[in-house]
């Protein structure tokens, strides 16, 4: 092969190389499988035998959902507490599509897709800080369904139905419950107190699930908004790309390209759901001109863990899906089992920024309890903590709290495939191995040589360079020099102590303490 295209001997001309068509097979979406066409995910036996074209049917994954314990315990080896958690009367509504359900391995009661979606029995335990409606959305809704919580921007609720039903979910007071669903007269609610409402120039299309909306229905109300004069972006957060990538055909996406600007944010919370099907939809998403961001819920036993997260968030930018939020785990009834301190989420952030990709980095949020919105985990919000309480405070000055786990179950780094098979480049220690535990402290250069005298003290005495402030004038109610108060260097002037000697007020002269309180 090689040999054709090299120059032709006694001629000086080139020969082109036969042209084969490109595969890029570093692109999730043009994976191959075995068999050399599209990679495709495993199913589970009891859907060996459905034809493709069927399988590959969003209306048919979404009429062979399963949800009932007989049929569940067909596919995968339940627990006594799967068992309990499937029969409870009262519980968050069980529906899961025979792609997703097959994502997960049947005989790991701790897979991290299956901890999403199949209730254990302590799901109805209360706890703590428990609420109904813990973001206070009902409060704050002007028309049934339509969120009015920031300024410019409302969070449209059109739909109480998802293609799957996470355990955790935020809003399981109206998910899932046909009875509470939002018809065309409450969009039409939305959309008048929208077109009443001139500040809002971004609308936030959820539910439930927009996507699972019949075609015709999703367009008209997406139609509508862009009629709005004033409403500048729409956006989508959808799970559907994960729970049936099947929806993402070309008619969607066609429709979706029409009333641009749209920005559509997924739902992914482990790798495990990182399939050559959901990287197809983004990839059809992303073509028709929609940038795509995810949303992930911290979970204790899903994804509580830096080297899971990492893979996570490298699997999605490969995808050219950026991470968007990591929220943590909401309040809410059900989700108990699933809350982890705040300290985790902080541990995560600290083992991703810096150690990969901007990109890649999500920001750390907590929903605030009562409705303040969604407020970062990073010093100015934070405004205090004690062994089981966050305060913080929101853009607007408004203060809340977020009560902590009492319980909860460290992550078993000995049982996580992630744990076990971290990347290992030199420079991902830093702050980071401190928290893992690799490294009890971090020592600055030329610390050594002193810590060697057992003069911990001395390190920052022996050269007053290092902690005198230099070119910035002395230091108010000091002279350089004059015993009262820090020492002033000027630049290239010798230090006025010795190695290891500390400064110290002349005889009868106050000492800091009291030269503080004399001010
Ligand atoms: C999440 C949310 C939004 C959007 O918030 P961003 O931080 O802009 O993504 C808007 N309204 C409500 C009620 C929300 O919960
Ligand atoms: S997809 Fe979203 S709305 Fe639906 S159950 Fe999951 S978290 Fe709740």
């Amino acid at each position: 092969m090689e040999t054709e295209a090299r120059a032709e001997p006694g001629t000086g001309t080139m020969t082109a190389p036969e042209a084969a068509p490109f595969v890029n097979m570093r692109d999730p979406a043009s994976r191959l499988g075995p068999d050399g066409k599209p990679a495709v995910s495993r199913r589970a036996p009891k859907w060996q035998d459905v034809p493709d074209e069927k399988w590959n049917d969003w209306r048919w994954q979404l009429s062979n959902r399963v949800n009932d314990l007989d049929e569940i315990a067909e596919i995968l080896e339940l627990t006594e507490e799967e068992r309990e958690g499937l029969a409870a009367d009262d519980k968050f509504r069980v529906d899961i599509t025979p792609y997703f359900v097959s994502l997960i391995d049947p005989k790991d009661p701790e897979d991290p897709i299956r901890r999403q979606v199949i209730p254990l029995g302590r799901e109805q335990s209360a706890f703590v800080g428990m609420m109904e409606d813990s973001l206070g959305e009902d409060r704050h809704s002007p028309v049934p369904g339509l969120v009015h919580r920031y300024p410019d921007r409302v969070l449209m609720l059109i739909t109480t139905q998802c293609a799957t039903y996470c355990r955790y979910c935020t809003r399981s007071r109206i998910v899932g419950d046909a009875t509470q669903n939002f018809n065309r007269k409450d969009h039409e609610a939305q959309l008048d107190y929208i077109r009443r409402t001139p500040q809002i120039r971004d609308v936030l299309i959820s539910g439930g699930d927009g996507l699972t909306l019949a075609p015709k229905l999703l367009e008209s109300v997406i139609r509508a908004l862009r009629e709005i004069p004033h409403v500048e972006i729409i956006r989508i957060g959808s799970r559907v790309p994960v729970f049936l990538p099947q929806r993402i055909d070309d008619e969607l996406c066609e429709m979706l390209a029409k009333y641009h600007p749209i920005w559509l944010n997924i739902h992914v919370n482990h790798a495990n759901e990182i399939t050559p099907e959901l990287a197809r939809a983004c990839d059809k998403l992303t073509r028709a001109g929609i940038p795509l961001g995810n949303q992930s819920v911290l979970l204790a036993g899903v994804n509580d863990c830096v080297n899971i997260q990492r893979d996570l968030v490298h699997g999605l930018v490969e995808m050219r899906v950026r991470p968007y939020y990591l929220y943590q785990c909401d309040l809410v009834e059900g989700s108990g089992h699933f809350r982890t301190p705040v300290g985790k989420g902080l541990e995560i952030i600290e083992g991703l920024r810096g150690h990969t990709s901007g990109y890649a980095v999500p920001t750390y949020v907590i929903d605030a309890p009562g409705g303040g919105g969604k407020i970062p985990v990073m010093p100015n919000y934070l405004v205090s903590y004690s062994d089981h309480k966050i305060v913080l405070r929101n853009y607007e000055g408004y203060i809340t709290t977020y009560e902590e786990p009492l319980e909860y179950k460290q992550h078993d780094k000995a049982h996580c495939h992630a744990c076990q098979h971290p990347r290992q480049e030199a420079g991902q220690g830093g702050i980071h191995a401190l928290l893992q535990g690799e490294r009890m402290w971090i020592e600055p250069a030329g610390f050594e040589q002193v810590h060697e005298r057992g003069n911990q003290q001395a390190h920052r005495l022996q050269e007053s360079s290092k902690w005198v402030p230099y070119g910035v004038g002395a230091i108010e109610g000091s002279v350089a020099g004059d015993g009262r108060g820090l020492p002033v260097l000027e630049a290239g002037a010798p230090s006025a102590y010795g190695a290891g000697e500390e400064p110290r007020p002349a005889e009868g002269a106050p000492t800091a303490t009291a030269n503080h309180e004399l001010l």
